[in-house]
């Protein structure tokens, strides 16, 4: 929302209805005199006389028009409404970041219908943008929340909003669902029915853990090609490592030094067993020695059985699942998915996996992440390019980038 611009500027075509193109090549000049081509008009919703102009990044609604309109609007306290003539409430839009967000339509925007098929090949060709819409309506902002969560499932979506897992601006779950079918779901979760058994959890949070190696097809950007992985029975935290070769030792030595050590030094904790299949990369000497001068108590599974991997079988698959959308999203090529695990691994472990369980690092750390950074994987990113390595006084102070993980190492490609 802008009280600067006179008319509804919008970038995305799908948004319209009753549209025309503009013929003749005319202009609207933007803040800062830049001048922006209209590529149509038409209306959005219950908006009229909308602009379509291109290479805007925003959607903007004009509360100068709505004035003009006899709409009045008024704004306190980071929050701004805008009421018809007969006082009705038609909007709430929240300041965020210095843009007013509409956080609420009450009756101003009816979405026109989107076609499917149209709005398919619109969510493929500019997912990035997508991002960027100022304007939605409740059911686009759940699919975002879905997509940014890793394609989770909505029952899960909406338990998180109910809670107040999530802190972001988006309230209302009295309409929820996915108004499209997802095609990154579609294509990329796996249909295989659920296990039934399982294991019964560890009571004490760190006391049992399950650890696992599994080998990737391809070796990854990164160079690596297996995914080491501990998750701890009692809360379902994973913890995951990438490695090039078949040998755990560093990472092992790792999940010692930044996991348990840690919650040995924070709670009462003293027995902690390990249990993993009687692979050679755990059965041998120098792991048996780690272990042992660490207080870890080793458990081997053989032969192979399936209730004592039941866990990290289902969690696999959860991450597999998760990976796979996000490539597909993202258009990454498959060596990406080491990249792709790693934020699976991240969300896994910041939204709940059942409706009943908080979300696992919440258990682990006993306390809550914001999840208001999650963004689209795959979208673009800007990095700051520090001044000292910057050319000149005109040159580029960012370098522009694509989302690929939250980690210090994996921010942006
Ligand atoms: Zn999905």
């Amino acid at each position: 929302m802008d009280n600067g611009a006179n008319v509804h500027m919008f970038a995305d075509r799908w948004m319209f209805s009753d549209y025309h193109v503009f013929t003749e090549p005319s202009y609207v000049t933007a803040a800062g005199g830049h001048k922006l081509l209209i590529l149509g008009e038409g209306s959005v919703g219950n908006l009229q006389e909308v602009l379509h102009v291109q290479g805007i990044i925003k959607n903007l609604i004009s509360l100068t028009y709505l004035a003009k309109n006899g709409c009045s609007y008024f704004g306190q306290n980071n929050t701004c409404t805008v009421s018809d003539i007969n006082g009705k409430l038609l909007l709430e839009a929240r300041l965020e970041n210095e843009d007013l967000l509409v956080v609420s339509i009450v009756d101003l925007l009816k979405m026109p219908e989107i076609n499917l098929l149209d709005r398919d090949l619109y969510m493929r060709n500019t997912v990035n943008s997508y991002e960027n819409i100022i304007l939605m309506t409740i059911d686009q902002t759940i699919d975002v929340l879905h997509r940014r969560l890793g394609h989770i499932g909505k029952n899960r979506v909406r338990y998180m909003i109910n809670e107040g897992l999530t802190s972001l601006p988006y309230a209302d779950t009295d309409k929820f669902y996915l108004t499209h079918i997802c095609k990154e779901c579609a294509l990329g979760k796996s249909h295989r029915r659920p296990h039934n058994k399982s294991h019964p959890k560890s009571q004490i949070k760190g006391g049992r853990w399950y650890m696992d190696l599994t080998e990737m097809t391809y070796e990854s950007s990164l160079n690596n090609r297996y995914v080491l992985g501990f998750i701890d029975s009692h809360t379902g935290a994973l913890f995951q490592y990438f490695i090039p070769k078949k040998f755990v030792l560093k990472e092992m030595t790792m999940w010692i030094n930044e996991v348990i050590k840690p919650l040995r030094a924070a709670t009462n904790l003293e027995f902690v067993e390990l249990i993993s299949d009687c692979g050679g990369e755990f059965d041998n000497e120098i792991i048996k020695k780690l272990l042992l001068e660490n207080g870890i108590r080793q458990i081997f599974t053989c032969p192979y059985t399936y209730e004592h991997h039941g866990k990290i079988e289902r969690i696999w698959r959860t991450i597999d699942d998760m990976a796979r959308c996000l490539l597909i999203e993202s258009k990454l090529d498959e060596t990406w998915w080491e990249s792709a695990r790693d934020t699976s691994g991240y969300i896994y472990n910041r939204v709940v996996t059942s409706t009943n369980e908080p979300p696992p690092y919440s258990l682990f750390y006993g306390s809550r992440d914001s999840l208001s950074h999650l963004r689209i994987f795959g979208s673009k990113a800007y990095v700051n390019i520090p001044l000292q390595l910057r050319n000149s006084d005109h040159s580029p102070i960012s370098n522009e980038g694509i989302l690929v993980g939250y980690g210090d190492q994996h921010l942006v490609r």
